[in-house]
């Protein structure tokens, strides 16, 4: 506590707080040297302290420069939010808003007339329920419409996308009762109406967001279920994942199911998430018949899913350009799409050029990814470092990756075996000069050992 650095410390921390860090540390410490480590000195450890401390008080999460190439990033936070978004989440959060309150009349309103009647004209869905993400969406969706009954699911659907959500799980805690259906690579629609009982409840399609199954396939058509579930008097429920809302195809990319698809073909509900293809903040978004959308809006479940008033803005700000028709300008993660290849031949040329011969611009792919379009991939440009490195220096690239992802702000890359590659399309434009900062950095760091 004596020490000169821990006193500046001070200024800022309790005196409490400070004591338990050095206590931490040096129980830290002594666990070490038991296991045979050196004994650090008195200045070490006293850095360590006031790593300790600064990094308490930081903000986290805190920005990095996703030059991945993969535009949704579920470890990097998926979507990054449009300025409107971010405007409308300020002004709705910042002071009280009329979340739950109707203006005109001084009574008690809900939260989801800010939002219901825009999905309803985007989709062209009856109506909508916002909840707090996809997977709460679909919970609440199989435990209100299924419970005790039974659900039917194609064998190739009955999957996992991402950490912790996985359809026989999620099945599992709704209390309906999963009966797949079909093979993993082949589900007819017979194989749905031979299982068709009288404890089924729902027939479920779930898109296939993270993965793809090619060769010798066949599945059954959202239009084929709605077909069955109408002859038979069945539920068709739709888990969508992306959220997407336009022509995926007009950027060669493969078709991805859209909302309004979904409901046109005659789907009950659709479940989407909100922050991926559709571009906004973390939700779930549940379009479909009005009847079946009430009884969510009425199940205690929908009380422990709720969003929250600022994403609630976002989203709904999210949602108007769409409206306009201009959702490419707009939406971060549509204008990342639709960036033409020579915008990105320039900016990584521009990148290289601060690395000397350590770099090249090489053609590549960059990858929607974060659920959805698991095959589809964009032409690119790509900065790749340490290509044309000795055999002996064979860990360039794993040097500069990871020099790059300590400087300030991080910038994180794509590893593929002993090169680093760097895509400027998932980096915004203004923030060119900031990589190339951090490129020079990396690498004089390393050069000079
Ligand atoms: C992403 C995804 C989910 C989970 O959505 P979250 O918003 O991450 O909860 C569920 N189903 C499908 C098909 C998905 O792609």
């Amino acid at each position: 506590m004596a020490e000169d650095r821990v006193r500046e410390l001070q200024d800022t921390y309790p005196h409490d707080l400070l004591v338990d860090l050095i206590r931490q540390q040096l129980e830290q410490e002594r666990a070490s040297i038991a296991l045979g480590n050196p004994c650090p000195s008195l200045h070490e450890l006293v850095e360590s302290v006031y790593a300790q401390a600064q990094a308490l008080a930081s903000a986290s999460p805190s920005p990095v420069i996703n030059a991945t190439g993969v535009i949704l990033h579920t470890n990097l936070g998926r979507a990054p939010l449009s300025e409107e978004a971010l405007a409308a989440m300020e002004l709705a959060s910042k002071g009280y808003c009329d979340l739950e309150f109707e203006l005109d009349t001084g009574i008690r309103g809900h939260r989801n007339i800010h939002i219901e009647r825009m999905l309803c004209q985007l989709t062209g869905a009856e109506a909508a329920l916002v909840v707090n993400n996809n997977a709460s969406g679909v919970l609440l969706g199989l435990t209100a419409l299924a419970k005790r009954k039974e659900v039917i699911v194609s064998r190739g659907q009955a999957v996992a996308i991402g950490g912790g959500f996985r359809i026989p799980e999620v099945m599992r805690q709704s209390g309906a009762k999963l009966v797949e259906v079909g093979t993993t690579n082949v589900t007819s629609a017979q194989d749905f109406e031979q299982a068709i009982s009288p404890r089924t409840a729902a027939l479920l399609r779930v898109h296939s967001s993270n993965f793809r199954i090619v060769g010798f396939t066949e599945s059954v058509t959202l239009e084929e279920l709605v077909g069955l579930g109408n002859r038979y008097d069945l539920l068709v429920l739709d888990d969508l994942g992306s959220g997407c809302l336009l022509d995926t195809t007009l950027f060669g990319l493969d078709p991805e199911p859209t909302m309004q698809q979904s409901i046109s073909a005659g789907a009950d509900l659709a479940f989407s998430s909100g922050d991926k293809l559709l571009g906004g903040p973390q939700a779930g978004i549940i379009v479909g018949k009005k009847h079946l959308v009430d009884k969510l809006k009425r199940h205690p479940l929908a009380r422990a899913a709720r969003i929250d008033k600022t994403r609630l803005a976002g989203l709904r700000a999210t949602l108007i350009p769409y409206l306009k028709g201009e959702a490419l300008e707009k939406i971060p993660v549509w204008r990342m799409i639709a960036t033409p290849l020579d915008e990105m031949d320039r900016r990584a040329k521009k990148w290289a050029g601060a690395l000397g011969d350590l770099a090249q611009v090489i053609d590549g792919e960059s990858m929607v990814g974060g659920g959805s379009l698991p095959g589809g991939t964009l032409p690119t440009r790509l900065v790749a470092i340490g290509k044309q490195v000795k055999k002996r220096e064979r860990n360039t690239a794993q040097l500069v990756a990871q020099s790059l992802r300590l400087q300030a702000p991080p910038v994180v890359g794509r590893l593929s075996g002993n090169v680093l590659l760097l895509d400027p399309r998932t980096v915004p434009p203004q923030e060119d000069q900031a990589v190339i900062e951090a490129l020079r950095s990396a690498v004089a760091g390393i050069q000079s050992g």
